[in-house]
């Protein structure tokens, strides 16, 4: 292989190292090989037939026999490895072979026509060079991929004819000898370069090709990234929405039920601001474990912050998908080992069902966050599923939405008044403001309903503006200095912009801001603590006063009295409905009511409906109280009136009664 090598590396790798353009060469051959053993084989039988008359058997019958033979099988090999393919090793090893039996070949073939040579006439003799010279030169395009091979044969089968017919032949067959040489040579010039530049193009293939394959991965890599939340490691809210998309066009015209699932963990938020983020991202990767644990058939992803998707499959009836949804919550109701702490929380599910609950990803998306939101209200940690009232209640929130986004705000909207009464002299010390909206399409709208909507498409904070203006208008009127109570909503605390023009609205009232408190309640102050405390602060600062209102009802309400600017609580009414005869709710009221004492925060107890209750009050201490006991609440010139006209020793008398 030695003398190989000196001829040039684009031919050599073929039969050293680059597998690829070995492959391509063989490849090649296989379509020109079979080309050129066709011309050397008609030849051959030419060139005997001319002199099978002239010559022994053994030179024009049976040597030309035995190589058209070789030809005929070298031609069969070729076009098998056409067929069947080949490895980069039998490639360089055909290859190799091909170089020599290009030598061995040629000098067998160009032997063979000059012993022909004496034999024949003038006119036969001319055939013969004509066949050698031929003949050499078709064979040496047919090898332009392997130039090794076709300088070989321009060696082993040109040069001995060129030799003959310059030295040994007749006179007239030097000029034909000298002319074999200089058509060879130029010959093999030109396909060294060809070979060169074919050497040249495989290798460019293959980098395009690499270059195509690494695009290709990091393209791979690049949309699993997309897809991926990289804390979790599950689906993030992109692939989930495609997931979806997926799944609906698979189920598209079959009867197939499938569900998607939002669940929300409860109590995340508590565990993230005490323990730090870090124990909370720790919280959200284990949660995703377990999630993993549920049966494969179920998708999961996260969608954001706390919130995790779910998409279950199977021909889930709803009594079988209401029990799969109770077992992802009890799961995530179980404690979290966590590094130095146990994390108890908990997790509630909202599950939309196709077809039923929708045939779209938008509406099983949207149906699934409102039964969410539902949930989070009415029972958390539990699983709720999509039934018809869930629609017609979205329906009535979509048309209240809808109104609201429509309405005269400064028109329609009102604000009456529920006074807040001394529990001993039964005289008002205050009232509070409670919105009110009176909407042309569908008439009265409880504050429960329309504050929520108008939260979420973005309108609370121009209506809590109105709403503020209307009632430090109406306390401006008031007799004596009676307190006016003012109910924050949660996106009023957490827009300071918003704050400051409430700032403006109060400080551009002439009622002084002594005379006014802000409501705020334990879920307002979920979203973000540090924010809500300097919002309060900002508001102490005008000299209004803030209340903890629905004071009992919450997680960790003890703890904001602590960390937060609170002048005033709110005992929520659920502890005033049995107080009569639930020593548990006197009780905690009677704590609530000590706490105050000790913390000198003052308190009001809500919700008074009966003189029972008001009585039982009165055994446990001196306080504020307000409830339908007393008034409810009333359009601002009733409230008015009311003031002015209703003595104060009525109370006293229906307390008698
Ligand atoms: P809230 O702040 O707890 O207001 C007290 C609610 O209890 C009022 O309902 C009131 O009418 C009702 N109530 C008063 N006394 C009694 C009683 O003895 N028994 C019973 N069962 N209920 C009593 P309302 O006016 O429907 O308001 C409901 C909620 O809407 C309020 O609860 C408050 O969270 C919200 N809200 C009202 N006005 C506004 C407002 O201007 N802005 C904001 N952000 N929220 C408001
Ligand atoms: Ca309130
Ligand atoms: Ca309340």
């Amino acid at each position: 292989m030695r003398s190989l090598k000196i001829l040039g590396r684009s031919s050599l790798s073929a039969s050293e190292d680059d597998s690829n353009l070995a492959i391509a060469q063989i490849k090649m051959f296989s379509k020109q090989i079979p080309i050129m053993y066709t011309m050397v084989v008609v030849n051959t039988i030419a060139l005997a037939y001319t002199h099978v008359a002239l010559t022994p058997a053994w030179l024009g019958i049976y040597i030309p026999a035995v190589l058209v033979s070789i030809s005929a099988l070298r031609t069969f090999l070729y076009w098998r490895v056409g067929k069947i393919g080949i490895s980069a090793q039998q490639a360089r090893q055909q290859l190799r072979q091909t170089i020599v039996l290009a030598g061995v070949l040629g000098s067998v073939f160009s032997f063979w026509a000059l012993a022909l040579f004496p034999y024949g006439t003038a006119q036969t003799q001319g055939h013969v060079a004509f066949f050698s010279g031929v003949t050499c030169l078709g064979i040496m395009v047919c090898l332009m991929h392997l130039r090794v091979a076709a300088f070989v044969l321009a060696v082993a089968a040109v040069g001995p004819t060129a030799i003959y017919l310059i030295f040994l032949g007749p006179s007239e067959s030097v000029a034909v000898g000298f002319n074999l040489v200089i058509v060879s040579v130029a010959v093999l010039c030109i396909l060294s370069r060809h070979s060169r530049h074919f050497g040249e193009l495989i290798s460019n293939q293959k980098e395009l090709k690499d270059t195509l394959l690494r695009a290709h991965k990091l393209g791979k890599e690049n949309e699993l990234l997309a897809n991926t939340d990289s804390l979790t490691g599950l689906a993030n809210r992109r692939r989930f929405m495609s997931e979806l998309d997926q799944r609906l066009s698979n189920a598209a015209g079959r009867d197939e039920r499938f569900a998607v699932g939002i669940l929300d963990l409860d109590g995340f938020k508590p565990v993230n601001d005490i323990y730090g983020h870090i124990a909370g991202d720790r919280l959200l990767i284990e949660v995703g474990r377990r999630l993993s644990e549920l049966d494969s058939g179920t998708f999961i992803a996260r969608l954001g912050g706390d919130e995790f998707g779910l998409i279950l499959t199977g021909d889930l009836s709803d009594t079988d998908l209401q029990s799969t949804g109770d077992r992802i919550c009890e799961m995530i109701g179980k404690p979290f080992e966590l590094d130095s702490f146990t994390a108890n929380i908990g997790g509630t599910l909202g599950l939309a069902q196709y077809p039923d609950a929708g045939t779209t990803a938008k509406d099983l998306f949207e149906h699934s966050d409102y039964l969410l939101y539902v949930a989070k209200e009415r029972s958390r940690g539990k699983a709720i599923l999509f039934s018809e009232k869930h629609r017609s209640e979205i329906q009535e929130t979509t048309g209240i939405k809808r109104c609201l986004q429509e309405a005269d705000l400064e028109k329609e909207l009102s604000v009456n008044f529920q006074f807040v009464v001394d529990s001993i002299t039964g005289v008002p010390v205050g009232a509070e403001a409670l919105a009110r909206w009176t909407s042309p399409t569908l008439g009265i709208v409880s504050p429960d309903s329309f504050i929520k909507n108008a939260e979420q498409v973005g309108m609370i904070n121009e209506i809590t503006e109105i709403l503020l203006r209307k009632s430090l208008d109406e306390a401006l009127k008031w007799p004596g200095d009676l307190f006016v109570s003012f109910n924050l909503s949660a996106h009023d605390i957490g827009s300071s912009r918003h704050i400051e023009k409430i700032c403006d609205i109060v400080k551009n009232s002439e009622l002084p801001a002594e005379r006014l408190t802000f409501e705020i309640t334990e879920t307002s102050l979920l979203l973000d603590l540090e924010r809500a405390n300097s919002t309060l602060h900002r508001l102490k600062g005008l000299g209004s006063k803030v209340a903890l209102d629905d004071f009992g009802t919450g997680y960790s309400s003890l703890s904001y009295v602590q960390k937060l600017p609170i002048d005033r609580l709110k005992i929520d009414r659920s502890f005033i409905s049995d107080l009569e005869e639930n020593r548990a709710s006197q009780a905690v009221v009677k704590t609530i009511l000590d706490l105050c004492g000790n913390l000198g925060l003052d308190c009001i107890v809500e919700g008074v409906e009966t003189a029972a209750q008001l009585a039982a009050l009165r055994d446990l201490g001196h306080m504020k109280v307000q409830g339908y006991f007393f008034s409810k609440p009333l359009p601002g010139y009733d409230a008015l009136t009311y003031l002015k006209m209703l003595p104060v020793s009525s109370w006293d008398a229906s307390l008698s009664a």
